[in-house]
């Protein structure tokens, strides 16, 4: 594979984010821009809260094709952006920007496609189907508009029940499926969602390295074989709850897939070309043995 060689003619794109030296984005879309021959180069952006703004207009300032925004700039970037795409717009989160002609920034949410991507990889079906979302956080309503936006009827299930009663009121306007929310600690309430679900999603922080060796699910909780288990958690790739999942019977789909479908929708959003999967997947799993980070 020729070596990146970066001249004034190189087209950019980045990731903003604090932090963001742990981020395997540049790894997975400069293996990318080099499998197909893109005089392309894509550098991490540390970028502090106070200065988000600046960093947005000097994106433009500088000619870069677009970026990438993670923690904790997905909402801020939701709100600075000159428009925002349907999924964008519903979420309230921005994880990619694209550069228009003229300067404008277009914010688009390739968290909820990368869902239905790698879940579509798995062969799991989403449409008319029962999901259940752990979390209500960033991910949970990106994974939660993505899943009802798809026709599905989304349990989201949260330590903080308020938290998730929010974010169900609040997605329900765009979405075709339907939304409801439960306790976490309610086992009952979650055992009957789980009893009819075809889906369980991990979108909270538990099971994150390098943390002790925890599953979101209360104790007790049990999974059929019916279920398709997706743990948004990367770090490491077997999480407890993808063991548990196994254990069952359940078919489980990894969250890195999750990871790679995204950048596989930016760099599409950006160059206009498929991305290489396989080469985007084999750079996410070189650096999967270092902290997460989108
Ligand atoms: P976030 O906004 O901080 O939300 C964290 C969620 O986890 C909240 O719902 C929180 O519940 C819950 N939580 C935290 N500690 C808990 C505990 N001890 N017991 C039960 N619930 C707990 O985080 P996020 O941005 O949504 O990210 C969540 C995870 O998804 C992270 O691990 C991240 O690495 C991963 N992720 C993966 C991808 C990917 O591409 N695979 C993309 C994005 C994020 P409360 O509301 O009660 O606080």
């Amino acid at each position: 594979m020729a070596d990146l060689i970066v001249t004034g003619s190189t087209r950019l794109v980045g990731v903003l984010g604090d932090p963001v030296a742990h981020s395997r984005s540049p790894a997975m879309h400069n293996a990318a821009f080099r499998a197909l021959g893109l005089d392309w180069c894509y550098v991490p952006l540390h970028v502090a809260p106070a200065q988000i703004e600046a960093a947005l207009r000097g994106l433009v300032a500088l000619g870069f094709v677009g970026a990438n925004v993670t923690i904790p700039h997905k909402e801020a970037a939701a709100r600075l952006a000159d428009e925002l795409t349907p999924a964008a717009a519903a979420i309230g989160a921005v994880n990619t920007l694209t550069v228009l002609p003229g300067g404008r920034l277009r914010g688009d949410n390739t968290d909820a496609g990368g869902t239905l991507a790698a879940l579509r990889e798995a062969g799991v079906e989403v449409a008319g189907q029962c999901a259940v979302v752990l979390g209500a956080g960033g991910s949970a309503r990106a994974v939660a508009y993505a899943l009802a936006a798809g026709g599905a009827h989304v349990v989201l299930a949260n330590r903080t029940p308020e938290r998730a009663a929010t974010l169900a009121a609040g997605l329900q306007p765009h979405v075709a499926g339907r939304l409801e929310a439960v306790a976490l600690a309610n086992a009952g309430a979650l055992e009957a969602a789980l009893a009819r679900a075809r889906l369980l999603v991990n979108a909270t922080s538990v099971g994150l390295h390098p943390g002790p060796d925890l599953s979101p699910l209360p104790e007790g909780v049990g999974l059929h074989p019916g279920l398709a288990v997706l743990d948004l958690v990367y770090a490491p790739r077997q999480t407890r709850l993808l063991r548990q999942a196994a254990d069952a019977g359940c078919k489980t789909v990894e969250g890195l897939r999750v990871l790679v479908h995204q950048g596989a929708l930016s760099f599409a959003l950006w160059t206009g070309r498929p991305a290489p999967l396989d080469v985007m997947w084999r750079a996410a799993v070189d650096g999967s043995a270092m902290p997460a980070g989108a």
